[in-house]
């Protein structure tokens, strides 16, 4: 399970919003709790590297991601997940989504964006043992 404050939540949907017809993509940083749920308690916007065809792929900046952690850490917050936007798309993932997601036991969070306006949140955890073994799951997110 994935849990956001309404202001996160609120947050990445508008993200994806302002970027569109591009995607936008970033960083959820919080705590993973004993039960292995997550929870955001901040978020972190990402350029988009991808500018070829910025409409239906997007990449972090390895650079970005390590000072966004460092940044997280300082305030005690680590990586718990990531998101991006689908413009005019389902909020589902596709093959290079998961091809793309390496971060086993995080949440990949998928925006449908449709007419500029945001639509679906849909949230996957990255399950598995190692990268041969991944997969994504469906998980519930809840709003505190
Ligand atoms: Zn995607």
């Amino acid at each position: 399970m994935l849990k956001f404050t309404l202001r996160d939540y609120d947050a990445i949907r508008r993200h994806g919003e302002e970027t569109y017809p591009h995607e936008c993509c970033g960083i959820l940083l919080g705590r993973f709790e004993d039960d292995g749920t997550r929870v955001v308690t901040s978020t972190a916007r990402c350029g988009n590297t991808r500018t070829d065809s910025a409409h239906n792929r997007y990449n972090i900046d390895p650079r970005e991601l390590v000072r966004i952690q460092r940044e997280g850490r300082e305030r005690g917050e680590d990586i718990v997940g990531f998101y991006h936007s689908h413009p005019d798309h389902p909020a589902l993932w596709s093959e290079t989504d998961f091809a793309e997601a390496h971060w086993i036991g995080c949440s990949y969070v998928i925006t449908s964006v449709e007419k500029g306006k945001a639509a679906i949140t849909n949230s996957f955890e990255l399950a598995g043992m190692d990268e041969g073994d991944k997969k994504f799951c469906d998980e519930p997110v809840k709003m505190e």
